[in-house]
């Protein structure tokens, strides 16, 4: 029963792949599916319990702020934070991951007063922290939302929120201690003003922005006087010095002029005046304020000048000499006008010399009478610029005065130009107990990635001033200061703010503003001055970075699978100023130690261009956009690729160069599974010591993998793992490994050992990678995991599994490596002259090619070792290695040994089978269209 007209279906006999892996992600669907799948199976509840007992490695959530969408800088931190979370979990570690929000403070207050409009002034303060409180929980919904679609994992269901009970319970005790310790003070200071929220702002709420003020220069005058101890020259002239400043409004509260200790002065004849300005800024001051002659009449040492008295410009009353360190020659005069009331070291010059710190500007920014000119009072401080001008002009004391563009600081909520202004604040010293010193000590103690961030960190604590942790607002955790009705005495005390905060543990911290003093205090609380029973409250609140910096004791320190101090804390590298600086300082006063062992920075997210990306920027696409269009894993993918040391690009080019990278990953992994259908791992894997060379060599490179993968996730170095997996992918397995395997997979009979050898190298690919990519890829390495074959001990997600982190020993082979490295050397030369071969029409595929090899020395041995393996490893039908070759296809110009490849058409017949062609095709008469191999394969 011959049907030679008809040709038997062998394309049915070949074991091709198959998989209901699909090829196409649909991530922006599908996502959100795996997201329910392990929310449902509480996939990270289990994982956590799985890992009891193991050690602990804690990264400690920073808070974002629960206000607003998130957008992509939350999206690189939490996907960061997971990358990490996720690897220790699945290495040796229990990492439990407890998101937090920040819940107080300004902003949320400020949302909240615009939304209510009109409506808020018939509010009770209580309920308008109601309706903060409100808006705070709906952003933390919405944002634990969003972040969760990311694929985070962590304790989602217990977050925690600065605006918990016993979290606002935990931020008083904790003030308490710092209270207790005598670190905390009232104090009148010039802080950070802004007059239109009419508050005190911290640093870090502050940002530079441009605008113009007037530039003056004035002159004081010395009143007449004997010179003969510093100047005989001087002897009876009109003598002042000359000032320059871009805060006319400041003049009022002028008490000094501050000269530097080590400049010399000129004093210059200038008409029938002299003046005195530095030396080395007499040049800058002659042109600026434009002197047609001038003469200098003596050099003076600024020690000589400390002591005198120079009359104010507009005010009855004297302006010390002093010196400071702070005076410099980067502009002005090297005369600096000093007001104790508005500058923080103008503040601090002033302790030294017992200078009177006055502030004449009430909260709205305006004068108060003590200004000492009534028409100024009631006016507001940047409007009374140009009057007070033309009063100097009017006295004779103004030397020029222009506009100037400058960078001036700007409140970061409203955008407008902040004052200094000094108010009785609370403050934490950083004198007291060494707070500075001891601080700084554990800045160099913590690891700090990048390396940049501890000198940062460092000389931002080095040079602080005290903080200033009173705020004049609502919404947020109140100080609990008190005051003597009669004798106003302040009363802060750590009993008393402890007493309160266990109602707070209850109530909240509404507590404070719901009760009368008398409803607060512990009984028969007096004033410890005067005995007086009647003491009122106080209404500031405190800073949020208080609230946020002691998160270590709401958090850390409470919750059971935690541990002070975290293991690393993880922010932008904003943060220096910010968390890591509260954090940092709170618990160095309390706990003696720094919240942290290390702390890992990222840069910002820009465009293309490496400008700010941000809403206002005109190609801003929206994260949820992305997310829509493209699916989480893209943004993964992002994060992980991205050095995020350095800013971080995000661009459509970016998102479209990453989607294919994403492709190839893909169809790596489903060409895995396609050929892993029929195979059972616990019965049919080949003892790995009967494995073929090549599959052998596969387990070796993977295995050099893990140990790269292993370096980058301990580094936090996330863009080696992308590389690295990208790599592997395609270069190792797709171009090379798999592409050669395709004849024996699906050539050989199913049940074959080679085939069989061939899936069980499979199998540990598919299995390792996954759980391997499983930190950055999280969705589809669960997708890949759910259609692996079953085997014993498989989880129900990838992620409850062991990283295969020590493959086993015997995988690596550095002479098996060796070896193969030269094949690939070889191959990649031949394939090139098989692509001459082909353009030049001598072959269609490469298995119609007879591939003749040339060389000479070690190389010619070398081939001549690996004969019979050629075909396979070249794909091609025939090799031959031959002594002499004239007229190659291709020489090699790089390989040593001069490979020279001729490329010549295959002889013999091709079989229907496998497309090999060979001179054996034709000799079965049962299947004469075949090769002697595959008629072995079928039984022949
Ligand atoms: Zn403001
Ligand atoms: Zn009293
Ligand atoms: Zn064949």
């Amino acid at each position: 029963m011959t049907s030679s007209e008809e040709k038997p279906d062998y394309k049915s006999t070949l074991n091709l792949p198959k998989t209901d892996f699909p090829m196409k992600a649909d991530l922006p669907n599908k996502e959100p599916l795996w997201v329910k799948f392990w929310s449902d199976q509480n996939v990270y509840s289990k994982l956590i319990e799985r890992n009891e007992g193991k050690p602990r490695f804690v990264l400690h959530d920073g808070p974002p702020y629960a206000n607003g969408h998130i957008h992509h800088g939350h999206v690189l931190n939490k996907i960061l934070k997971d990358f990490i979370v996720k690897f220790k979990n699945l290495s040796g570690s229990q990492s439990e991951f407890v998101p937090g929000w920040d819940c107080h403070g300004l902003p949320i207050e400020h949302q909240v007063d615009k939304d209510l409009g009109a409506k808020k002034k018939g509010m009770s303060q209580l309920e308008k922290r109601q309706a903060c409180r409100e808006y705070a929980q709906k952003f933390v919904d919405i944002q634990r939302e969003e972040f969760r679609r990311l694929g985070v994992l962590g304790r989602w269901e217990e977050p925690y929120l600065t605006m918990s009970f016993d979290y606002e319970a935990t931020i008083a005790r904790e003030l308490g201690k710092l209270v207790g310790q005598g670190m905390v003070y009232k104090g009148e200071k010039p802080v950070y003003w802004c007059i239109k929220d009419q508050t005190a702002l911290a640093e870090a709420e502050v940002e530079y922005d441009e605008h113009v003020s007037p530039s003056i220069y004035v002159k004081f005058e010395v009143p007449e006087q004997d010179w003969n101890e510093i100047s005989p020259a001087l002897n009876g002239q009109k003598v002042s010095f000359i000032i320059w400043t871009t805060t006319p409004w400041t003049l009022p509260a002028n008490q000094a002029i501050a000269l530097h200790k080590s400049y010399m002065y000129a004093a210059i004849q200038v008409g029938p005046e002299v003046y005195i300005v530095a030396e080395g800024l007499l040049d800058q001051v002659r042109k600026q304020l434009d002197f047609k002659e001038d003469r200098l009449i003596d050099r003076i040492p600024a020690k000589k000048l400390e002591g005198l008295r120079a009359r104010h410009p507009f005010l009855h009353r004297p302006s010390q000499v002093i010196l400071s360190d702070h005076v410099t020659l980067d502009a002005g005069t090297g005369v600096v006008h000093i007001a104790p009331g508005h500058g923080q070291e103008d503040y601090e010059v002033g302790l030294h010399y017992g200078l009177k710190v006055l502030n004449p500007v009430d909260h709205q920014g305006k004068f108060t009478p003590e200004v000492g000119v009534d028409e100024l009072t009631g006016r507001s401080v940047f409007e009374a610029n140009a009057r007070i001008v033309e009063i100097l002009k009017e006295k004779g004391a103004l030397l020029k005065v222009e506009e100037t563009r400058h960078s001036y600081p700007h409140c970061w909520r409203c955008k407008s130009p902040v004052i200094f202004r000094s108010t009785p604040q609370y403050f934490i010293s950083l004198s007291e107990k060494d707070l500075r010193g001891r601080a700084l000590d554990q800045i160099r103690r913590a690891q700090w990635v990048p390396h940049w961030g501890r000198e940062r960190i460092y000389g931002m604590v080095e040079n602080r001033p005290d903080w200033c942790i009173s705020r004049q607002r609502s919404w947020g955790v109140p100080i609990m200061g008190f005051r003597c009705a009669d004798c106003l005495q302040s009363i802060l005390r750590e009993e008393i703010i402890n007493f309160i905060a266990d109602r707070f543990e209850k109530e909240g911290a509404d507590a404070f503003f719901k009760y009368d003093s008398d409803e607060l205090l512990p009984p028969k609380t007096a004033c410890p001055k005067c005995g007086g029973a009647k003491l009122v409250k106080e209404s500031d609140i405190l800073d949020v970075w208080f609230d946020s910096g002691v998160s270590y004791a709401s958090v850390l320190e409470k919750r059971p699978k935690l541990k002070f101090p975290a293991d690393i804390y993880l922010e932008g590298s904003d943060q220096h100023r910010g968390w890591f600086h509260s954090s940092l300082l709170t618990a160095v006063a309390t706990r003696g130690q720094a919240p942290y062992k290390t702390v890992l920075t990222h840069g910002f997210v820009v465009d293309g261009q490496g400008r700010k990306y941000s809403k206002s920027a005109k190609n801003y696409v929206p994260a949820e956009t992305v997310l829509k269009k493209m699916g989480a894993e893209i943004l993964r993918l992002w994060v992980a690729a991205e050095d995020y040391r350095n800013d971080i690009r995000f661009s459509d080019e970016i998102l479209s160069r990453l989607t294919e990278t994403y492709r190839k990953i893909r169809n790596t992994c489903r060409y895995l599974l396609g050929n892993l259908y029929d195979f059972n791992p616990d019965a049919q894997a080949v003892p790995f010591e009967k494995l073929p060379d090549l599959d052998r060599w596969a387990l070796n490179a993977f295995a050099r993998l893990t140990e790269r993968l292993t370096q980058a996730f301990e580094a936090y170095e996330f863009h080696q793992i992308y590389h690295s997996l990208n790599q592997f992918c395609t270069v190792d397995l797709s171009s090379f490994y798999l592409d050669i395997l395709k004849d024996r997979l699906y050539t050989s009979a199913p049940e074959s050992p080679e085939r069989r050898a061939a899936q069980t190298v499979l199998f540990e690919l598919a299995r390792g990678l996954t759980i391997w990519m499983s930190p950055i890829l999280s969705f589809t390495a669960e997708e890949v995991w759910r259609h692996l074959p079953a085997f014993s001990g498989k989880g129900e997600s990838v992620f409850l599994n062991e990283l295969p982190r020590r493959p086993p020993a015997a995988w690596k082979d550095d002479a098996l490596d060796e070896r193969m490295g030269r094949i690939r050397a070889v191959r990649e030369e031949v394939l090139k002259g098989l692509e001459i071969a082909r353009q030049k029409k001598v072959i269609g595929s490469s298995l119609e090619a007879q591939v003749r090899l040339s060389a000479e020395g070690d190389l010619l041995k070398f081939l001549k070792s690996e004969e019979g393996h050629w075909p396979t490893l070249l794909i091609v039908s025939q090799v031959v290695i031959v002594y002499e070759m004239e007229n190659p296809t291709y020489e090699s110009p790089s390989l040593e040994g001069g490979l020279k490849v001729l490329v010549l058409p295959a002889e013999g017949k091709k079989c229907e089978r496998c497309w090999n062609i060979t001179i054996t095709v034709g000799r079965n008469e049962r299947h004469p269209l075949l090769c002697d191999r595959c008629v072995k394969v079928l039984g022949g």
